[in-house]
Order: C-alpha cells, then sequence, then structure tokens
C-alpha cells in the first residue's frame, strides 16, 4: 500500500493510496496560520464513475456475506482505529480544519467503539417475524442492503460523522463511497488507511468539491444517501434523491437553545453554558447559539458567562488554547456580520463581538456573549456556526420552551433545571430530534441522532440508523401448497344480487 502523501492529490480506492493527476486541484489551508497543508484531486466524472463500479462489485459479495462474518470484519477495522497511533490522523485534522487537538483526538476516541456497536446489532437483528394472516402461512420482513451508498459529510467532526454512517452501511451489507468536504478531506483520508483490510473497492474515499457529491447522488448507480451539512446543501441533496426517488438521511444545521432556570445552580449553569456554546469555536451542529435565561437570575448569569468567556484562550489548535480559529474566513465573516447586525438592532456585547487584536493572522473571533437579545434578530432565526451566545431574558421556563420552538430549526436543545417538573415539560414540549437536560452536547452511538423541521430528515446512530442503510422486504411462505377459498371461481352467492 502506498504512503499518504497531504501533497499528491489522492484518493482511497482498491484499498490504496492512488494519485489522481487529471482534472483540477483544491489547496488545503490550514485556518490558524494560513500555510498550506494539501492538495486534492477535484475529482472528475471519469474516476467518480469508476470508484461507483469497483463498489457495485465489491457489494455483491459483501452483501452476501453471513452476517458472523461481516462482524468480524468490521470488528477488525476498530480494532485498527483503537490500536493505532492517533498523532497521524488528529494532526491533519487540527491543521486542516483548526480544531484544537484535545478535541481532534476525543473525536477519534469515539469512532472506533461505533464500529464495533453497528458490527453486532446488524448481526442480532436481520429481521422481524410477525403472526401470520393464516395458519398455513410463515411470514416476516428481512432487511436487505440498498447496494451503494454515498456518504458526504461536513469539516467539522469529519471522523465521526463518516463513521456514524459508514459503519450503519457497511454493517447493512452496503459498498460506501464517501465525499468528505474540501475543508477536512486529508484527515479523512489518512484514516482510510483503516479499510484497508476489507475486499477492495468495498470503501472508497473521493474527493472535491460540491459537484463531486452531487455527481455521486444523481448517478443511477448508487442508491442512498447519507448527508451531513447546511440546510441550504441538504435541501439540493434532497431534492436530487427525490429526482431519483432514492432514499437519504439528511442530517442540517441547527440553532440549537439552551434554557436556564432559576433552580439551578449559577456556577454550573455558567460552566455549561460556556462548554455549549463555545466547544469547537462553537462550530457544532449543536451548538447552544440561543440561550433564554430566566429573569430573576438573568444579569448576574450573563455577568458570570462573559467573565467564564474571557477567561478561554485563544490560539492554535497545537497549544493550549480553548479556542481555535474558524474553518474558514467566509466561516469568521459571517459570524462577524451577524453579531454586527445584532448590535446594530439592540444587543449589547458584554465580551468579544471583535477580531481578536493580537490574532490578525488566521480565521479567529473572540468568544462572545450577547446580551438584550430579542427573538425579531436574525442572530435568533439562522445558524451562525461560530464562538457567540446569544442571550434572550425570558419570564419563566415556560416561555423559554415556547422561544425555543420559534425557529425553523429543531436539531437539539439543551435545559439546565433540577426541578423535574420543568426538565420533564421540556423534553415533551421542544420540537427538536435531541433534548439534554442538565448535559448539553452529550450524544450516544446506540440511539437516534437526527433533526426534525429544516434541521434533517432521518436518523444516524441506534437502531433506526442502522435502518437507514437496509431495506425491508416482506416475506410470505407456504411451506405445504394449499388451494385457498378466496381462488377463482367465485361462489354465486359471492356475485352482486342484481347479476343474473
Ligand atoms: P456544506 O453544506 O457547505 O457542505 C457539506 C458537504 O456537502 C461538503 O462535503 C460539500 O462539498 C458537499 N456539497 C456541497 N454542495 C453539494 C451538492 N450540490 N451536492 C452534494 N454535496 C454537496 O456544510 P459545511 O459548511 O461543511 O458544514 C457545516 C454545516 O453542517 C453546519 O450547518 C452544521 O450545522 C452542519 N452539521 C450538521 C450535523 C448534523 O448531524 N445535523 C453535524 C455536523 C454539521
Amino acid at each position: 500500500m502506498a504512503d499518504f502523501d497531504p501533497f499528491a492529490r489522492q484518493i482511497f480506492s482498491g484499498n490504496d493510496y492512488v494519485n489522481i493527476d487529471s482534472g483540477n486541484a483544491i489547496d488545503v489551508i490550514n485556518p490558524a496560520s494560513l500555510e498550506p497543508v494539501g492538495r486534492i484531486a477535484d475529482c472528475d466524472a471519469a474516476t467518480l464513475d469508476k470508484a461507483i463500479q469497483q463498489a457495485r462489485a465489491a457489494q455483491r459479495e459483501w452483501g452476501g456475506l453471513d452476517a458472523k462474518s461481516r462482524a468480524a470484519a468490521l470488528h477488525d477495522v476498530a480494532h485498527s482505529i483503537a490500536s493505532a497511533d492517533p498523532a497521524p490522523v488528529c494532526e491533519l485534522m487540527t491543521r486542516e480544519v483548526g480544531k484544537p487537538y484535545p478535541e481532534s483526538t476525543g473525536e477519534l476516541a469515539n469512532v472506533a467503539p461505533a464500529f464495533h456497536y453497528f458490527a453486532e446489532i446488524a448481526r442480532d437483528d436481520a429481521g422481524r417475524i410477525a403472526g401470520p394472516i393464516q395458519s398455513t402461512t410463515f411470514q416476516y420482513e428481512r432487511y436487505d442492503p440498498y447496494g451503494v451508498s454515498v456518504h458526504i459529510t461536513p469539516y467539522n467532526y469529519p471522523l465521526l460523522i463518516l463513521t456514524m454512517s459508514v459503519a450503519a452501511s457497511l454493517a447493512a451489507g452496503n459498498a460506501v463511497i464517501v465525499k468528505p468536504s474540501e475543508i477536512s478531506s486529508l484527515c479523512t483520508l489518512a484514516f482510510m488507511r483503516h479499510f484497508k483490510n476489507l475486499p477492495p473497492g468495498l470503501v472508497t474515499c473521493v474527493t472535491g468539491g460540491g459537484a463531486v457529491g452531487a455527481h455521486l447522488v444523481e448517478s443511477d448507480d448508487t442508491n442512498v444517501v447519507a448527508f451531513t451539512g447546511s440546510v441550504e446543501t441538504g435541501i439540493k441533496v434532497n431534492i436530487a434523491c427525490a429526482a431519483k426517488m432514492k432514499p437519504c438521511v439528511i442530517e442540517a444545521g441547527g440553532n440549537d437553545p439552551l434554557i436556564v432556570s432559576d433552580s439551578i445552580d449559577l456556577d454550573f449553569a455558567t460552566a455549561a453554558t460556556t462548554c455549549a456554546a463555545f466547544h469547537l469555536s462553537g462550530q457544532i451542529c449543536t451548538s447552544a447559539e440561543r440561550i433564554f435565561v430566566v429573569d430573576g437570575i438573568h444579569d448576574e448569569f450573563v455577568a458570570k458567562l462573559s467573565a467564564s468567556a474571557k477567561t478561554l484562550r485563544v490560539g492554535d489548535g497545537f497549544g493550549k488554547h480553548e479556542i481555535g480559529p474558524l474553518a474558514t474566513e467566509a466561516a469568521r465573516d459571517k459570524a462577524a456580520r451577524m453579531v454586527d447586525a445584532a448590535i446594530t438592532a439592540g444587543a449589547k456585547a458584554e465580551c468579544g463581538g471583535r477580531i481578536p487584536p493580537d490574532h490578525s493572522t488566521g480565521w479567529y473571533y473572540e468568544p462572545t456573549v450577547l446580551s438584550g437579545v430579542t427573538p425579531d434578530m436574525a442572530i435568533m432565526q439562522d445558524e451562525i456556526f461560530g464562538p457567540v451566545a446569544s442571550v434572550c431574558r425570558v419570564a419563566d421556563v415556560d416561555e423559554g420552551i415556547a422561544r425555543a420552538n420559534q425557529s425553523r430549526y429543531g436539531l437539539g436543545a439543551s435545559i439546565l433545571t433540577t426541578n423535574m417538573d420543568e426538565a420533564m415539560r421540556a423534553v415533551e414540549k421542544i420540537d427538536s430530534g435531541m433534548v439534554n437536560v442538565n448535559n448539553p452536547l452529550v450524544d450516544s452511538d446506540a440511539l437516534h441522532f437526527g433533526g426534525r423541521k429544516f434541521s434533517g430528515i432521518g436518523s444516524l446512530f441506534g437502531r433506526a440508523g442502522l435502518n437507514s442503510f437496509r431495506q425491508i422486504k416482506m416475506v410470505t411462505i407456504d411451506p405445504k401448497p394449499i388451494m385457498h377459498d378466496w381462488w377463482y371461481p367465485y361462489p354465486d352467492d359471492w356475485f352482486h344480487p342484481g347479476s343474473n
């Protein structure tokens, strides 16, 4: 197997790193230093079609393999991931995405367990038997793979998001083709070596821009799509899939609410909110962006949150810093624009609200706490995807719940409370795919992950996530052939009384 070279425009194909000399290249830039990290190929249609045909060929055998052998192969992938030195992949992730190194290693640590999980649940559950509608008949549902699945990933969690759908799809018996974000392709490619012992062609990683993703989605020879990214791109992918009657899971953006009750300890609430809003510089799909704080504690909470945000160290992901740069100049400019618009509309920057003066190189933005934010402001309507906590005063938790639902998004939501009744009201009434009580940002590979409303369609993780990559067939078997009484010819007394 060839070594992975970040500057060689490689893809992972046929269980090897292959240089792509045709077509255009895309430069990958470190968002902290603006230095080059590598170059990726913008794959052309011929390269993509070859990958699809290789995947189809590999899937025919993989899909027919017994469940125990398939599980064993996926456990081997997990062992390879868990036993490898994380540094080569994580250093690339920190360099190309700007992610603080502890967050790169933290992400990778969650990957192997998900492969183990899907290896076993796919083996445990291959269908369902129903009580038959006739006593002589055996009826059941069996789950079949779709064929070739396409996995389009964003930059913020390149390996974990890939795993959420790839582990499930392989376990279900599909071949997979991964198209990572242009921003996080290098760490994704470096990670691909863990698949090298699976049948060649079963797992492919191609690189390039949106057109590469679109080509894979629109191909007549791919069968199911897992897309994670922005709402705008998710809608395009959903429409393209609809035109081909192709199933898809769409995991899109959010503008998650976090409600702070007056029952909660304020030091706890400050620490939890600081992490929920600023982890990964706010570039988590479930980052807390809209903070609804009950009136009686509002002023003290805002003072504590802004003091806490000021303690966060801003800088390169390889140093002792909690806050790295945003991944792109466009992302940094969008956050700055939205904060400026909120301030113009009457909000107040309690801290931050600017590019850090000592970080003029790189796409940094200071952790920002805005107070005086009102629900009509654009910052409460759109995803910011930056280190900005917008605080909105509410009379009580019920107003917080009502305001939380005033959004086109419905990904995650959090409430900080020790009042059981408030917690249960939030769980029941907030219209989102996930609700976290006193523990923001946490999810589980064994449970549903996905959004409602514009935040997405379908599930990843858990049993529902496995079923996103397998199709159901209803089977009826009569072991002994029996002539049934409803077969032709109909008896005379079944016909309409007026018939002759
Ligand atoms: P993006 O929509 O810009 O890109 C996502 C992927 O789609 C990239 O690989 C891109 O190349 C590809 N793409 C672009 N145009 C395409 C097209 N026409 N057809 C097919 N593929 C196309 O998203 P991003 O900026 O990389 O990621 C940030 C977004 O992802 C945020 O909105 C965030 O909330 C969301 N996100 C959601 C989840 C979730 O689970 N719901 C998780 C992580 C990130």
